[in-house]
């Protein structure tokens, strides 16, 4: 058995940031060597690996690394069969068939016989022959969204997040093909005696995910508004109530999700809640 466990992570691109704020943010003490390609970490037993994005599959499958992160995608693209141990919620992005926007092409059917440039040829050709539609795939490293321009293809299968790179390039998607975000895998060799190390990585990495997604919410009420604001507070279990120095008032604790705040707090106003305060979580650990 190697002594420490081994994460491979991107070490260019989109994915490489989040998923450094993500290690950092579970507590993992470690300096990037501006990416050289292994980072110790001083607290846990473990080693980052930095390996080009694509790759990181591969290390993962060969038992190279234990454990890596990557886009959806990009596990798709090399037809990997690696167990997705929890899916990150960033790198959020779709790959989408896209059309120059002057096009008359409304429906992915209306492409057969033509050619589509894309970074994710097997996926993209898996989609066409599972809809039985003849095309020629055109397969290219990067710049996809300029094939049709420079008159390579008619249609490309690209990654689109906002849209707006698409829209920039006089693009317009037709079809989504698949959804992606950033997701952790783990080897399908990983030795026995690891399991308790794996398992308490991907417990610090679900407790920031977790926390991420919701807000730590504090107000002040008279004690008989608690029915009311009970039932605004969803929580991780039940409100915490505490009573206050105050004859005949409360405080109110409770979780509640990130997006949900906007609109819950002028309803816990409304219900008779004072003193609202809206804290940010940094871990969950259910
Ligand atoms: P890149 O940084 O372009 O090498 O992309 C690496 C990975 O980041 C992709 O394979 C996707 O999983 C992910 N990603 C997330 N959002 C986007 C986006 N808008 N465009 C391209 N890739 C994205």
């Amino acid at each position: 058995m190697r002594e420490r466990l081994r994460l491979a992570i991107p070490n260019k691109g989109r994915l490489v940031e989040p998923s450094v704020a993500l290690l950092h943010g579970a507590g993992l003490i470690f300096e990037e060597h501006d990416r050289s390609l292994v980072a110790r970490v001083q607290n846990f037993s473990l080693d980052i690996l930095f390996v080009r994005a694509a790759d990181v599959a591969e290390f993962v499958t060969d038992g190279v690394a234990d454990l890596g992160i990557t886009g959806a995608d990009l596990l798709a693209e090399t037809g990997s069969n690696l167990a997705i141990t929890r899916s990150l919620g960033y790198g959020r992005c779709r790959l989408a068939v896209a059309v120059p926007s002057g096009s008359t092409v409304e429906r992915t059917e209306e492409l057969a016989g033509q050619r589509v440039a894309t970074a994710h040829p097997t996926v993209a050709r898996a989609f066409f022959a599972r809809r039985g539609i003849a095309i020629d795939v055109i397969p290219l490293s990067g710049a996809v969204e300029v094939a049709p321009r420079l008159g390579l293809a008619e249609a490309i299968v690209d990654l689109v997040s906002t849209g707006s790179t698409l829209a920039m390039n006089g693009l317009r998607s037709i079809e989504d093909v698949l959804e992606s975000e950033a997701v952790l895998v783990a080897s399908p060799s990983i030795e026995m005696g690891r399991a308790a190390e794996i398992h308490a990585l991907d417990t610090m990495i679900g407790a920031v995910i977790a926390a991420r997604e919701r807000k730590y919410v504090m107000m002040n009420a008279p004690a008989e508004r608690l029915p009311m604001l009970e039932a605004l507070l969803p929580g991780l279990e039940s409100p915490s109530v505490i009573p206050l120095a105050h004859a005949g008032m409360i405080a109110i604790h409770s979780v509640v999700g990130a997006d949900d705040v906007w609109a819950l707090l002028p309803r816990l106003k409304l219900a008779g809640a004072s003193g609202i305060l809206v804290l940010p979580i940094e871990k969950i650990v259910p």
